[in-house]
């Protein structure tokens, strides 16, 4: 039996997906210690927008290491922590006129929106947040609470409270304006919400399911939570640095968060790294009271920089993402035109969602097992969720759909035998 079964925990789960032992990442392919080449189109999760390893993010942090430069210090302030402060602040912050304080939380997703909602919770001293059906947000015990996934939540093993649920953008169908109910329920004092400290959105739910809001929907929740001094809270994680086109994805809206919260992609090159950004009003932080052993890490500080430097400062990359997105989109439409299924996304992280989970899952299994990594989302696992490196070649891109075509044809005809019916994904 390998290591991995005899040893590793049973909580380990990408790697039941995707059972091979990975060697190599380079750009947008994985490769296994067999020398077997895959065309990465889950991008560890959104982590690596840029791809494995690249290599002008690898050489800056090669030299940094070489140097015997400080690669620990905890909050410490020190010459790669400086670097990116002002590079972000010159490349993201000032050219969009926004004005933050950058909080280093722990370096995971989850510690940002911890973060977030604490000092939510704190400032306003209201304990009620408001979020939204089929919701992710990370795995310890706050973010969880305002996760909608029953099978994630059933494993805090307490009460996760102090949240209220409203229903996301296209939840009740097209003919409801959820934003309807959320003003109503505001706007009543009978309504039994207590008033809540923040709200906290995801633009587009990327493992809910790739649900997308529209523009004119965030612009109502933008509207209707100022109008309410409810905080918004934007959880940018998967769906920040880049992958909507934008470096934010709620830019396009013209929202005005309160509090951003990002990772994954972050430090650009894999590594772990979160930031919290905060309007400087809401940064009443004492001291140490959000403290971590691994805030900032300093090899992240370098590779972030760098990205910044790299991707952010003229509008290719945001070009880019949107022709490929589109290139995605059309390929994914082609296959649902052929065979039902229902194709939705920003940019390029699209998702083509199937009616019955079983074809989503049976899809992601062959596309695997012939070279593709990718991955299903949604609450029964029923979308399947295309989210390569946004720096994927145009041929890569098209060999890596032509793959899930394929699967989708076979897996389309397996269960339409299955079915018995003429039946497909419709
Ligand atoms: N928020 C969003 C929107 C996410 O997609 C994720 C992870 O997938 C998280 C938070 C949690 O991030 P992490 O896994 O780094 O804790």
């Amino acid at each position: 039996m390998e290591i991995f079964e005899q040893l590793e925990s049973e909580v380990r789960s990408y790697c039941r997906s995707f059972p091979t032992v990975f060697a190599y990442g380079r750009g947008h392919l994985l490769q296994d210690e067999s020398g077997r080449d895959y065309i990465d189109f889950f991008a560890g999760a959104g982590a690596l927008n840029y791809g494995h390893n690249h290599p002008v993010l690898k050489e800056r942090l090669l030299s940094y290491i070489a140097d015997d430069r400080v690669t620990h210090g905890l909050d410490m302030a020190t010459e790669a922590k400086r670097s990116f402060l002002e590079t972000f602040q010159r490349v993201v912050l000032e050219p969009r006129g926004m004005d933050y304080k950058v909080m280093f939380p722990g370096p995971t997703g989850t510690n940002a929106v911890e973060a977030a909602l604490k000092i939510a919770r704190t400032v306003t001293g209201r304990t009620n947040v408001v979020a939204f059906t089929n919701a992710f947000h990370g795995m310890t015990l706050g973010s969880l609470a305002v996760t909608g996934n029953a099978g994630k939540r059933d494993g805090a093993g307490v009460t996760l409270g102090n949240v209220t649920r409203m229903p996301f953008h296209g939840y009740m169908g097209s003919e409801l304006d959820t934003i309807d109910l959320l003003e109503q329920h505001l706007a009543d004092s009978s309504s039994g919400i207590d008033p809540p400290a923040a709200l906290i959105l995801e633009t587009v739910q990327a493992e809910g399911g790739v649900n997308v809001a529209t523009m004119p929907w965030l612009r109502r929740l933008g509207a209707l939570l100022k109008r309410h001094e409810i905080l918004l809270i934007v959880d940018d994680i998967q769906v920040g640095c880049g992958r909507t086109g934008s470096f934010f994805s709620f830019e396009a809206a013209g929202l005005d968060p309160d509090i951003i919260c990002l990772s994954k992609s972050l430090s650009g090159y894999g590594l772990p790294f979160a930031a919290t950004l905060l309007k400087p009003e809401l940064d009443q932080w004492e001291p140490g009271k959000h403290n971590g052993t691994f805030r900032g890490h300093n090899p992240a500080f370098v590779t972030a920089t760098a990205a910044l430097e790299h991707f952010w400062e003229d509008g290719e990359l945001t070009e880019d993402v949107k022709r490929r997105g589109r290139l995605i989109r059309g390929r994914l439409q082609d296959l649902a035109d052929i065979h039902g299924g229902v194709v939705r996304g920003r940019g390029m992280i699209q998702g083509l969602e199937f009616p019955d989970a079983e074809l989503a899952r049976d899809v992601s299994r062959v596309a695997f097992e012939r070279g593709v990594v990718v991955e299903t989302a949604g609450r029964q696992d029923e979308v399947l969720k295309i989210l390569p490196p946004l720096t994927i070649p145009d041929e890569a891109l098209e060999a890596g759909l032509d793959i899930i075509a394929e699967c989708v044809d076979e897996a389309a005809s397996a269960g339409a035998g299955r079915s018995s019916g003429p039946g497909d994904l419709t």
